[in-house]
């Protein structure tokens, strides 16, 4: 069989080619393998690792050896793709490449098995082994591999945390990701509660990364806040703690259907004002741009008719996504939202404009300006002007300029958690507390920075 002719097709896209490779079997390994490490060859690589991983057995030992030699990043990368999903029968055939003397071959061995998730249990200890390889890239695919496994893999990574050895500490990691606190032993869960009461002592505010959405209410009574938004097994953490869980919530994809609605940080008084972190269940539920937006207003109203003044921060890491809604006394009196808009898929595509998509929506309500809140007291006839107009008079009235972002709004009107620092003053304690979808439930895993 000639298989250089069978490459040639593959590469011009013949399925037909691919089962010839297949069916040659062990016979065809060496050539598709030494196709995959020939970066300039114009056979497509993923076309050659369906081809190996198919042969499946057969493919195991070439691999191993040219995993071991691969001369660049890329063909490592190759071969790794390749080797991680081989259709064997039995998976115990990676175990060997878990203790091969190229940290390459062992780091793909236990990328293999990261795959197999859950039915990984059995190469627990061999995994465990691997959290004190020299190769760092090792160690990390090692922990990835645990965590995969989930709920099965806590009494060993806990039989761990009681043995000595730098292991430990990677143990403790893997159990958090697995299982957030409930994933922790007694013993662990008590240790973790002091280092929170050593580290909270004297901590100095520091600024958060920005990605979701915050309240601000300019208070120091934390318990009318935790009542004000139904929040409940409020627990001490240190700030850092409390601004991690709000970004893993809000960043860790493997989390459920309430991952970012389970829980809210709230600040301890910053300057007076106490923030409060995440995503209510009656918004997390929804649907459609309307009703989230309809539903933050009125609860930014019901909030400042208890606080006299609320606001509600919408700010994102991933795109130009920034909001902010301000109420006073019951009543909404500023509303902004913008999104950038991405680019069309279609570069042809002539229907779409290439402007940003922006959004006002300013309530007005005409009223007496309360002195010390207002910086000017403004006479239109709310009822007679136009949305624009009244978009100007939210604007001037807080002298907001038309394209602020939320943290420049925070700065002025509130304070801004993205430039936090040693100058604020901190009042209070900060905390995590459940919301109605984290109440009664399993804690949300995530290994956080304390
Ligand atoms: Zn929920």
């Amino acid at each position: 069989m000639n298989f250089d002719v069978l490459l040639e097709r593959l590469a011009a896209d013949d399925s037909t080619a691919e089962q010839a490779l297949v069916a040659a079997g062990a016979a065809a390994v060496d050539t598709v393998l030494q196709t995959l490490c020939d970066e300039s060859s114009p056979v497509p690589w993923y076309r050659l690792t369906t081809v190996l991983q198919q042969i499946g057995e057969a493919s195991f030992a070439p691999l191993v050896t040219a995993l071991a030699a691969a001369p660049t990043a890329e063909v490592a990368r190759r071969c790794g793709a390749a080797f991680a999903d081989l259709d064997v029968p039995d998976k115990a055939i990676y175990r060997s490449a878990l203790r091969h003397h190229s940290p390459a071959v062992r780091a793909a061995a236990a990328n293999a098995l990261q795959r197999l998730k859950a039915r990984a249990e059995p190469f627990l200890p061999d995994l465990i082994g691997l959290f004190e390889d020299p190769a760092s890239d090792v160690r990390q695919r090692a922990v990835w591999a645990c965590e995969a496994i989930g709920a099965a893999a806590i009494p060993a990574l806990r039989a761990v945390r009681r043995a000595p050895g730098r292991r430990r500490r990677t143990a403790l990691t893997a159990l958090a990701t697995i299982g957030g606190w409930d994933a922790l032993d007694a013993t662990d869960q008590h240790a973790v509660t002091r280092l929170i009461e050593v580290k909270a002592a004297g901590e100095t505010p520091v600024p958060v990364h920005l990605c979701g959405s915050w309240y601000a209410i300019p208070t120091s009574d934390q318990s009318a806040v935790l009542d004000t938004f139904g929040l409940t097994g409020a627990r001490p953490v240190t700030m850092r703690l409390g601004a991690a869980a709000w970004n893993n919530d809000h960043h860790n994809w493997s989390l459920g259907e309430h991952g970012s609605c389970s829980r809210m940080y709230v600040t301890p008084a910053l300057n007076g004002w106490t923030l409060i972190f995440g995503t209510l269940p009656a918004v997390a539920h929804l649907r459609g741009e309307v009703a989230i937006r309809d539903t933050v207003r009125a609860h930014c109203a019901e909030l400042s008719s208890r606080f006299g003044v609320a606001h509600w921060y919408g700010a994102s890491c991933g795109d130009g996504w920034t909001a902010w809604c301000l109420a006073e006394d019951g009543t909404v009196i500023d509303h902004y939202d913008i999104v950038e808009s991405e680019p069309p898929d279609d570069e042809d595509d002539q229907s779409e404009p290439d402007e940003s998509v922006i959004r006002y929506y300013d309530d007005f309500v005409p009223r007496t300006a309360r002195p010390g809140v207002l910086h000017e007291q403004l006479s239109i006839d709310g009822f007679g002007v136009s949305a624009a107009d009244r978009s100007q008079w939210a604007r001037r009235r807080y002298n907001i300029p038309d394209h602020a972002h939320a943290t420049d709004v925070a700065t002025w009107l509130s304070v801004n958690p993205g430039t936090l620092g040693p100058d604020c003053t901190v009042t209070g304690r900060a905390i995590l507390a459940l919301t109605s979808c984290g109440a009664n439930q399993p804690s949300t895993p995530g290994a956080l920075a304390i």
